[in-house]
């Protein structure tokens, strides 16, 4: 047995140095993913379950890694939270989701665009100056953009995050909690924070209809949003009876396969036109 138990920790030991060395190099190819240009935004379509029209859509960033291939961004954010490259690729990710929304506010309708915004972001002395200075460059009104940020981010430094959130408020930009119900959920964290939308996780959303305690979850957060006067938007819409029980319900907003995959711009142009013609 103890032979048996030193093999045990000898692999033990040899994958836990083949995940470090893993990580490392994933570090090292992320250090250069934004200036060698293999990062890219996709666009997923928020709709209005009422007027049926498409109101705006979510950045989601990819990865397309040149020897791996597409990263998901669950497999890299973490990552890039824990190095502070995500202060970087964030502000990228800003640039570049006010650059497309100027573009399509030229071309066809202005549409509303969602942005991430990591709890390492929200913790940056200049990001509300940075974020408030890339919306005047590429001339996007702040009623168009929307934070999306976690519970998380306003646990490490509540007052901070509070008086940042208040500032990008003021100043028009609309701020959405994301994943709402997963983190350390807290009504006196919605009473601080100058808040306009909740969305309700995936998660709650997947089994909506055959788990009981999910659908009960889903009642609770649009509810909630009532009774605050919040917007909910439901995020992984993948049926049309979720759907329909969700507008039925009163949930404002959704998002999900079952209208659309996040989509590159011109697949998300397209996907538009389409949708308003129905
Ligand atoms: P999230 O913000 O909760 O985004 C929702 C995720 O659900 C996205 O995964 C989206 O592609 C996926 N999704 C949308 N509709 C459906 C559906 O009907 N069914 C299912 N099963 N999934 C659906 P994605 O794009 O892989 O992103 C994962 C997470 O990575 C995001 O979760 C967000 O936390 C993070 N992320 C993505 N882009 C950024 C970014 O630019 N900045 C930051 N800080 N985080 C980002
Ligand atoms: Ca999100
Ligand atoms: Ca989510
Ligand atoms: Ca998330």
């Amino acid at each position: 047995a103890k032979q048996n138990g030193n093999d045990h920790f000898q692999f033990y030991v040899a994958s836990i140095d083949q995940e470090i060395r893993d990580r490392k190099q994933l570090e090292k190819d992320l250090s250069q993913a934004l200036a060698s240009h293999q990062l890219h935004l996709v666009y997923q379509p928020q709709i209005n379950l009422e007027s049926k029209r498409v109101i705006g859509a979510e950045a989601l960033l990819r990865w397309d890694h040149p020897v791996r291939g597409l990263v998901p961004p669950d497999d890299f954010i973490p990552v890039a939270e824990s190095n502070g490259t995500i202060v970087e690729i964030g502000q990228w990710v800003l640039e570049q989701a006010c650059w497309q929304a100027a573009r399509w506010a030229a071309e066809s309708t202005p549409l509303r665009i969602a942005v991430n915004l990591s709890a390492v972001q929200l913790r940056q002395d200049n990001i509300v100056n940075d974020i408030l200075e890339t919306l005047q460059r590429h001339n996007i009104p702040a009623g168009r953009l929307e934070l999306e940020v976690t519970e998380t981010s306003f646990m490490t430094n509540l007052s901070d995050a509070v008086e940042k959130l208040h500032r990008l408020s003021k100043a028009g930009i609309s701020i959405a909690v994301d994943d709402f119900g997963t983190g350390y959920s807290s009504l006196t964290y919605l009473k601080q924070m100058p808040v306009q939308h909740l969305k309700i996780d995936k998660q709650f959303i997947r089994d909506l209809l055959v788990n009981e305690e999910d659908t009960r979850i889903a009642n609770t957060i649009i509810d909630l949003g009532k009774s605050l006067n919040l917007s909910v938007v439901a995020e992984g819409v993948e049926t049309a009876e979720q759907e329909y029980y969700l507008s039925q319900r009163g949930c404002q907003l959704a998002q999900g396969y079952y209208f659309s995959k996040p989509l590159q711009p011109r697949e998300f142009e397209t996907f538009v036109k389409g949708f308003h013609e129905q």
